[in-house]
């Protein structure tokens, strides 16, 4: 598939084990979303543009880089939540922009309630964090309102994706890639992924 990332590494793939497991308690689960959202981000900023530039050492002067984006993180409420402070202490000069979507149960759809992003865009380059791609209609939604905003360079980074929710995204914003730590099988007739890990919000929260 095209754009799409699914993760080979053995320490994701580890934590995933982990964070799947039903008996994985909710302090555990959030320490694991953090974990995995930082190695995804991770793999998902290999392309980020550069400049070289000199510093100097103790020694003597040595040739290094800097980054040039400025980076946004856009978590989707709440399951993104989770995966921001991990992905934050790796660039830690990044914005981070909350965007509330919840899913209507009857029609499966994302309905906006929180959005405070300004007129003009502040970042060049968008990480949207949701562990969950299930039937991506969030993940759609949100690319909406980043294009709209002006940001040219939009990521989706995610832990579980369905089969469903990649196609959607897929079809509505082909140029998007995608980096998960796994594609499941299938949703399930109330839009959860399986085999998945149950409702990440949940989880994470204690609500469940
Ligand atoms: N959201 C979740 O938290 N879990 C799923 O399986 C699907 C959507």
């Amino acid at each position: 598939m095209k754009n799409v990332f699914p993760s080979s590494h053995p320490l994701v793939l580890h934590k995933l084990a982990l964070l799947r497991n039903k008996n994985t308690d909710p302090k555990k689960f959030r320490e694991l979303i953090r974990e995995i959202g930082a190695l995804m981000a991770y793999e998902a900023t290999a392309d980020l543009l550069t400049a070289s530039i000199t510093v100097e050492t103790p020694l003597a002067q040595a040739q290094g880089v800097q980054l040039l984006e400025n980076i946004g993180l856009v978590p989707i409420l709440r399951a993104g939540l989770g995966m921001v402070e991990g992905v934050w202490d790796l660039m830690t000069s990044a914005e981070v922009w909350h965007i509330g979507l919840y899913r209507d149960e009857q029609t499966l759809k994302p309905v906006q309630y929180y959005n405070k992003l300004p007129v003009e865009p502040t970042v060049s380059v968008c990480l949207i964090l949701d562990p969950m791609l299930a039937t991506g209609g969030s993940a759609v939604a949100t690319v909406d309102l980043l294009k709209k905003w002006g940001v040219k360079k939009i990521k989706f980074v995610g832990i579980i994706g369905a089969p469903e929710g990649i196609a959607l995204m897929q079809e509505n914003h082909p140029e998007v890639p995608i980096h998960l730590a796994a594609i499941d099988e299938r949703l399930n007739e109330h839009g959860y992924i399986l085999p998945g890990l149950g409702d990440a919000g949940d989880r994470q929260f204690g609500t469940g």
